[in-house]
């Protein structure tokens, strides 16, 4: 399986490569030449299929020629070594947790399956890669808490100061060895263009092999497959027609998602959520794309003015409108909507949601209103004590810690101030 640039001004490479890489020489996001459906049988059986089973069928296509199979089958027992549990909280409207990975959001999964591969591309080759991340908030844990101990792979994080939970921050500031968190005086937008200005400053990369662990990074992106098969296989007895919604940011996720359905997954329908950042709900209203600078809200994670990976939708659908309308539509909703939805599940429901969730909660209700027929699963992308502040006021009620969050708490936070590009070179050149 190669793999080509979306702005096809690059040569195809393996997946190997891609991985490597990132990004392709000309800027483009990686796409596989071809997604190739399982057999029916795959789905007709899927009831007895252990989840390791069919994350390996599903990646297997795209990973085959650069990882044998019994690398692949113990790199996914330890990606997925946790649970991912369908909860049913009203008559046909579920939410799939994905948060119950070491640092609590979904992009757990993601970031292990990297940093296996990557453990494994360089394994021996006595040489080094650094891994250099612009996190808003959830990537930074869970790139730190994935990577960590990977032998030949050093981690440089770059987090915006005073704009992550506290949670957030101590995930990427307490473990140390491998892994570097670099607390710059500026906004999630000013790391970002830190780290672009690095993948593309031939000084640096004469010393140094750079990757990113965004989630263009193919092997961040491919594995959020696996979600929605797991939640297919939950769902399927019910004998209704299954749609996710899904709150989305840079669009990584859904777009996984789209993926199973090329594989053959029997869902029609995704809803893409958003926050106030609706670049994509105004994209499916007129078919003008129009990125924005990204707005501060509740649901941070999804702050992003010009998702990065909407262009590979667009792609699965030939940029073809008409067809991409019948397989999604894209709503966005305000804080206010955000916390009354969180407190209305809870009051009904008793379950307790965070804002990205119930992002996705308003998503699937305002569809399932002209589709009442449907059975509704939106992805829970992050537990709710990450942003326990907003959730404890929206209920007023006090939620607990779990251990593996409490324990982290009381760890010395440990990062290196900059402030500018100048100060990063000078960091990455010395270390
Ligand atoms: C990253 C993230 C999202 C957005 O996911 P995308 O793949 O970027 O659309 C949603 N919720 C949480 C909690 C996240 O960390």
């Amino acid at each position: 399986m190669k793999f080509y640039s979306l702005n096809k001004q690059a040569p195809q490479v393996s997946f190997k490569e891609a991985v490597i890489n990132g990004i392709a020489p000309d800027q483009g996001l990686y796409f596989p030449e071809a997604i190739t459906p399982l057999p029916d049988s795959f789905f007709n059986a899927i009831d007895d299929l252990h989840p390791h089973q069919i994350a390996f069928e599903a990646i297997h296509q795209f990973v085959h020629e650069d990882i044998p199979e019994d690398v692949l089958k113990t790199i996914i027992a330890q990606v997925l070594d946790f649970d991912f549990p369908v909860v049913e909280i009203e008559e046909n409207v579920a939410t799939l947790e994905l948060f119950h990975g070491p640092t609590m959001a979904f992009k757990d999964v993601g970031a292990r399956f990297m940093a296996q591969c990557l453990g494994y591309f360089f394994e021996g080759e006595g040489k080094e890669v650094t891994v250099l991340v612009a996190t808003s908030g959830d990537t930074g844990g869970a790139v730190a808490n994935g990577f960590l101990g990977v032998n030949g792979v050093k981690v440089v994080i770059l987090y915006p100061s005073g704009k992550v939970s506290d949670i957030q921050e101590k995930q990427l500031t307490t473990l140390g060895e491998n892994i570097t968190a670099l607390e710059v005086d500026g906004t999630f937008d000013d790391c970002q263009r830190m780290v672009k200005t690095a993948f593309l400053d031939q000084d640096l990369l004469k010393h140094m092999r750079l990757t990113s662990a965004n989630s263009i990074n193919v092997s961040r992106w491919l594995p959020q497959l696996f979600y929605f098969l797991f939640a297919y296989q939950k769902a399927k007895s019910k004998g209704k027609e299954i749609v996710f919604s899904v709150p989305s940011g840079n669009f990584g996720n859904i777009c996984a998602g789209m993926v199973a359905q090329r594989l053959g997954m029997p869902v029609q329908h995704f809803i893409a959520a958003t926050n106030v950042n609706d670049i994509v709900p105004q994209f499916m209203k007129n078919g003008n794309y129009h990125p924005k600078p990204s707005v501060a809200t509740i649901s941070n994670a999804m702050d992003v003015g010009d998702p990065s990976n909407f262009i590979r939708i667009r792609h699965l659908y030939k940029d073809n409108f008409d067809q991409l309308s019948e397989n999604l539509v894209s709503h966005s909703f305000n804080d206010e909507q955000t916390r009354a939805a969180i407190l209305k599940i809870y009051n009904s429901t008793g379950y307790v949601a965070d804002p990205h969730g119930a992002v996705g909660y308003l998503g699937l209700k305002k569809y399932q209103e002209e589709h009442p027929e449907t059975y509704g699963i939106f992805l829970e992308t992050a537990h709710p004590v990450k942003f326990l502040d907003v959730v404890e006021d929206t209920i007023e009620q006090h939620i607990d810690i779990p251990e593996k969050i409490a324990a982290l708490l009381d760890l010395e936070k440990r990062a290196l101030p900059i402030s500018n590009y100048e100060e990063l070179k000078t960091y990455l050149l010395a270390n």
